[in-house]
């Protein structure tokens, strides 16, 4: 076979001519054997941390205590680690110590899968001590060794196979399941952000409901934060691959499950600020337009990308059908163009003016004039030029005073 990754080659070559062993490793191998794109190439390398940085002109000491030393070349980032094993994992989140070994085949070893545990040498050849290329073939994910001790040692790894067997659309091996399931309790330990970060790539893979039945099947759903009272029905009817976002995939999560308080899902689970911002939003979003069509006021307030997504997240969940989002996608768009303004700055009337006009100090009736001047604009009832706020706001002031 030929040396397919061109531009690490330089890197491989840097290292096999100071006498170090070096190959390609994990993902980009397994990727680029399924014909998928290639996202990051790590090599593994006799070499130690201290030599890779004194080899390499542009060198970032990522994590150097297990061995990895990033190399920038040619605009891209490479993780270099020396060949290791690891011995015991103490707190279930970090190896308690990580031993330099000398050759790739120990390495091998160390790694969660046989498909993520191929190594390709400079030549191009495979080094597959596990059979990882025919559990590629067979779509299949398998465990390096036994995979209850292997699951014990990291139990990550069982979000790491659900997360596979999405993107990948694979199948797990029964003794995995088997393991999966006997050692659930122990997902406990691993830290919340790893395994939301795996539960958001698996919502995202194309098999994500054979991933989401493995997850209750195996009981694994039950052990984390919030998903204890887990219910499957609704959750595996979802239609996760029309939607495009992880706020939206996360939305049609929760709200198939009832989850309503989104917020307190977000502090369990560490969300960012944005992934917990987007989905309240877009779970206000899908209770509204359970509620009522888009109407101009609503597209306004949503912004046209929102509407559309909460429109897919409808989709996503049976509410409406996904051969119509195209149309519907139209009719937001009709809407929003259709609105006099698309935001609030773009008010022929600022907050001074209105202060002028009505000679008082600022306070919350000024928010108030202005989200009720945005409804008459919105809804053309009021003219968005200077003159005709400023009457129109003459008015409002005198129903206020009579009001009081
Ligand atoms: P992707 O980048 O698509 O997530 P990947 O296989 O490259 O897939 P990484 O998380 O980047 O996954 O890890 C790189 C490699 O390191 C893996 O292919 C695997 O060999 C090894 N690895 C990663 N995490 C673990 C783990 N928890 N236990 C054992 N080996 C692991
Ligand atoms: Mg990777």
């Amino acid at each position: 076979m030929r040396f397919p990754f061109k531009q690490a080659a330089q890197l491989l070559d840097q290292l096999i001519t100071h006498g170090f062993d070096a190959y390609i490793v994990g993902g980009a191998v397994r990727d680029y054997l399924l014909g998928r794109p290639i996202h990051d190439i790590d090599i593994a390398t006799s070499a130690r941390p201290a030599d890779v940085v004194s080899l390499f002109k542009r060198t970032i000491p990522v994590g150097i205590d297990h061995g990895t030393v990033a190399v920038l070349s040619g605009g891209k980032t490479y993780e270099v680690t020396t060949f290791r094993s690891e011995a015991a994992y103490e707190d279930y989140r970090h190896p308690s110590q990580v031993a330099f070994v000398s050759s790739v085949d120990q390495d091998l070893m160390r790694r969660d899968f046989t498909i993520n545990a191929l190594a390709m040498d400079r030549t191009g050849k495979i080094i597959d001590l596990f059979n990882g290329q025919r559990d590629l073939r067979m779509k299949r994910i398998r465990t390096v060794g036994c995979a209850e001790e292997r699951i014990t040692e990291d139990p990550l790894r069982i979000m790491r196979g659900m997360r596979f067997a999405s993107e990948l659309e694979f199948t797990l091996g029964s003794s995995e399941c088997h393991a999966f399931r006997k050692q659930a309790a122990l997902l406990k330990n691993i830290s919340i952000e790893r395994v939301n970060q795996e539960m958001t790539r698996l919502l995202a893979g194309k098999a994500v409901t054979q991933a989401l039945r493995l997850l209750f099947e195996t009981q694994c759903i039950h052990v984390l934060p919030l998903l204890e009272q887990a219910d499957a029905k609704e959750v595996l009817d979802v239609h996760f691959t029309v939607l495009r976002s992880d706020a939206e995939r996360w939305t049609a999560f929760l709200s198939a499950l009832g989850i309503k308080d989104s917020h307190a899902f977000a502090k369990a689970w560490k969300w960012s600020n944005r992934l917990r911002q987007q989905t309240a939003r877009l779970l206000d979003l899908l209770q509204l337009r359970k509620a009522q069509a888009w109407t101009r006021e609503a597209v306004y307030s949503a912004g046209q990308d929102n509407a559309n997504a909460a429109d897919r997240v409808c989709a996503a969940l049976g509410m409406i059908s996904q051969s119509s989002l195209a149309d519907r996608e139209c009719d937001v768009r009709r809407i929003w163009e259709a609105c006099p303004i698309h935001s609030r700055a773009e008010l022929a009337a600022t907050g001074n003016e209105f202060k002028q006009w009505a000679n008082k100090r600022p306070g919350p009736w000024l928010a108030q004039v202005i989200s009720e001047l945005e409804r008459e604009v919105v809804n053309e009832r009021v003219k968005n030029e200077t003159e005709e706020i400023r009457l129109w706001f003459k008015e409002w002031s005198t129903q206020q005073k009579e009001q009081f």
